[in-house]
């Protein structure tokens, strides 16, 4: 029952959540690989976490181009003979009411939340069937179980990822699948809303937040389970949620 020695690899982790996923399962032992599209960002992580002497590596990555996903798992498998897990973490939230007409905002996070995950685990899928083992997580959100104004887009990008995991589960007997639901996180994902009302409602509905660590702790937990054992779904929110 261990991280230490596991190969992680963590989309969307330039900051947020899979930030801090890197950090708490580099702490516990792991070696990360860290994909982003702000590579400066990945740059410091990783000299800051080789400095505390983790093992970690950064790579370019958008997770809307297959070629790139693939490339990112490819590059984690080759470079340490082995992919323990892929954490498909990168998502965006530009939120807004349908009849903003936001089109181009709903068919990017059709294509980072859903499709980003999907490429994710045509990746993955080949290297863990080979290996005959292998953890697919998903940071899914609390936004899959109920639609709320301005965040039907979002929500049903979520419900997505629920089922793609579920269905992933049961296909699988030698794969774990791991659904993660945060409820309101510290992060950067509100700063991709462009309607001004909505941004002004969801300063004020993410004024209770939890800090991204708690989230990494529970994708922590999730993996460092037996092989035998897989946590389906965790859903962590802050306690004075309603
Ligand atoms: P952040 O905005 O802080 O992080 C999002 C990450 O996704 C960034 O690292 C960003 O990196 C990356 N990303 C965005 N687009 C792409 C892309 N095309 N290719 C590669 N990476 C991309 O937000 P969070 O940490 O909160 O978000 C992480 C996940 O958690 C998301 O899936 C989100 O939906 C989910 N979530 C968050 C909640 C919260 O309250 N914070 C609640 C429920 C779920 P870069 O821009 O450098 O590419």
């Amino acid at each position: 029952m261990s991280t230490q020695g596991k190969i992680a690899a963590i989309t969307g982790a330039s900051s947020g959540i899979g930030e801090a996923t890197a950090r708490e399962l580099a702490k516990r032992g792991a070696a990360v690989i860290v994909g982003a599209r702000r590579i400066d960002r990945l740059e410091k992580l990783v000299a800051e976490l080789r400095a505390q002497g983790a093992t970690a590596e950064f790579v370019a990555l958008d997770v809307t181009s297959r070629d790139s996903v693939q490339d990112f798992v490819r590059f984690a498998a080759e470079r340490f003979g082995k992919l323990d897990v892929i954490v498909n973490n990168a998502g965006i939230m530009p939120l807004s009411p349908l009849d903003a007409l936001k089109v181009e905002e709903w068919e990017r996070m059709v294509d980072v939340n859903i499709k980003g995950v999907l490429y994710g685990i045509a990746a993955a899928l080949p290297v863990f069937e080979q290996q005959g083992y292998g953890h697919v997580i998903n940071t899914s959100s609390i936004a899959a179980y109920r639609a709320i104004p301005t965040a039907a887009v979002y929500c049903a990008t979520k419900a997505a990822v629920n089922f793609i995991t579920e269905g992933l589960r049961q296909e699988s007997p030698y794969l774990r699948s791991t659904i993660i639901s945060p409820g309101v996180t510290e992060s950067e994902l509100a700063h991709t809303i462009t309607h001004e009302a909505t941004a002004r409602f969801i300063d004020d509905y993410r004024k209770t937040v939890i800090p991204a660590d708690a989230i990494a702790r529970a994708i922590a937990f999730a993996i460092e389970q037996p092989e035998g054992v897989d946590v389906n779904e965790i859903v962590v929110r802050p306690t004075a949620a309603n």
